[in-house]
């Protein structure tokens, strides 16, 4: 049995990310999917089908026996996952529900840009208890710059009424509340995003996504305001003073700081499931996490058809990922918030290491605006009774797990390489290529 494996039986837990719709009904220009230069979805069927949900259900019941896990948490993604046709939802939440759950509680959650709802999917997600997150960048002027539909207009109206309905669905006890993703543009107010989201959307649970850029295609405005962005957003939480909003990432911080030794043992537990986390294409094809599809790299393909999840979770790619994760770039090896930054990714994906030249074995790109974002936080600690000594315990990096080499990109190639979007609509004339 392999290392990674005997993780997965620590966590106890496999999430799966079901891409069940590779196409979508709106155009973000951002999106790392369709607009950062991995084509791969051309190739793949625009919608899940039948003999791959059952696959797909087969693998992770099989999966499940074989890690002993307790419980599968499937994550329905896409493109957009309400372009699905309603019974064949049905059908596949049916079929993974009773496939699985002779081995493990099933979870659903659903991530979705809402313009589709209706009472007929508010039904569906009751029926199977399905968890939503919405995605929207905040207020409308915000919001329509970059999460665009295929003819350029904004989507925040389309969005806000999807958000009314699960709403209105939520207060009648039909389903729980759904909770907010939004990405960061580091230009924007945070201030102002985050009382938006609270005060006039009403969402309670949010996450707030740092941008996708690697080192060769960040843009410099992106870089130096992130840090600002951050802090004004941390400050603007406290202020609320309200238990019930949670920002994953601060609470994380602050108990970081708290609570060092501790937290890092509980973190490491916990990281140790970062490689139960899977992804499914539309076409059954595996992959460790879809924002590292953009890098186009050139792993050997596993599919759900003729596949075992322990076989799976011991390959190539899945052994990159883990090690990569767990390993910190070397010019991190000095830095005080390294056992909790661990080189940026706590504060997105992978991606915001990667550079052509240096592979994963880069700082963060937003590496300035995190370390000022920690300084921020510390000062509030210290103004508020943590005791100099606890903070300095926590950050005490002499001890850090993490410092192990970053894995070399050597014998992999690019399938192709990237050509990326300077916006949605530059989509089909493919400027610039970040590896030629
Ligand atoms: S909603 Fe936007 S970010 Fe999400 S899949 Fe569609 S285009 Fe991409
Ligand atoms: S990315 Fe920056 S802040 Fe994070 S560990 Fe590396 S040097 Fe420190």
């Amino acid at each position: 049995m392999t290392l990674i494996s005997q993780k997965i039986i620590t966590k106890r837990q496999i999430e799966a990310v079901i891409k069940i719709a590779e196409r979508c009904n709106i155009n973000c220009s951002y999106c790392y999917m369709f607009n950062r230069g991995n084509e791969e979805y051309l190739e793949h069927p625009i919608y899940i089908s039948d003999e791959i949900i059952l696959s797909s259900a087969r693998f992770l019941a099989l999966g499940a026996q074989e890690a002993k896990v307790d419980t599968v948490k499937i994550i329905f993604h896409g493109g957009e996952p309400l372009m699905f046709k309603k019974s064949k939802f049905d059908f596949m939440c049916s079929v993974l529900e009773s496939e699985i759950s002779a081995y493990a509680k099933v979870s659903f959650s659903m991530q979705t840009n809402a313009m589709l709802v209706d009472d007929e999917w508010i039904d569906i997600f009751s029926r199977y208890k399905i968890g939503i997150g919405i995605s929207i960048d905040g207020p409308k002027e915000y919001n329509d710059i970059e999460r665009i539909d295929h003819r350029g207009r904004g989507t925040y109206d389309r969005v806000v009424k999807g958000i009314r309905k699960l709403q209105a669905a939520a207060y009648n006890g039909k389903i729980n509340y759904p909770g907010v993703i939004c990405v960061i543009n580091p230009a924007h107010d945070s201030a102002k995003i985050y009382r938006h989201l609270i005060d006039e959307l009403g969402f309670l649970k949010t996450s707030f996504l740092i941008p996708m850029d690697s080192h060769d295609i960040v843009s410099i405005n992106s870089k130096n305001k992130l840090g600002e962005y951050l802090c004004n957003l941390f400050d603007e939480w406290i202020l609320d003073d309200n238990p019930n909003i949670r920002i994953r990432l601060f609470r994380e911080v602050i108990n970081f700081l708290s609570f060092g030794k501790n937290y890092i043992q509980n973190q490491e537990r916990n990281r140790a499931g970062y490689s139960s986390i899977i992804t499914i294409a539309s076409n059954g094809d595996l992959g460790a996490s879809d924002e590292i599809k953009m890098l186009n790299l050139n792993w050997e393909k596993s599919n759900v058809k003729n596949s075992t999840l322990m076989k799976y979770l011991s390959s190539e790619e899945m052994q990159f990922v883990e090690n990569t994760i767990h390993s910190l770039p070397q010019k991190c090896h000095e830095c005080c918030w390294q056992n909790h930054c661990l080189g940026g990714a706590q504060f997105g994906s992978l991606v915001t290491r990667y550079s052509n030249a240096g592979g994963f074995d880069n700082p963060s790109v937003f590496c300035e605006g995190i370390r000022s974002f920690y300084s921020h936080v510390v000062v509030y600690l210290l103004s508020h009774g943590i005791p100099l000594e606890t903070i300095e315990a926590s950050i005490d990096h002499h001890h850090s797990p993490y410092k192990r080499p970053v894995p070399l990109i050597t014998n992999l190639q690019k399938t192709k390489p990237i050509t990326f979007y300077n916006s949605a609509s530059d989509k089909y004339k493919k400027t610039t290529s970040v590896f030629s």
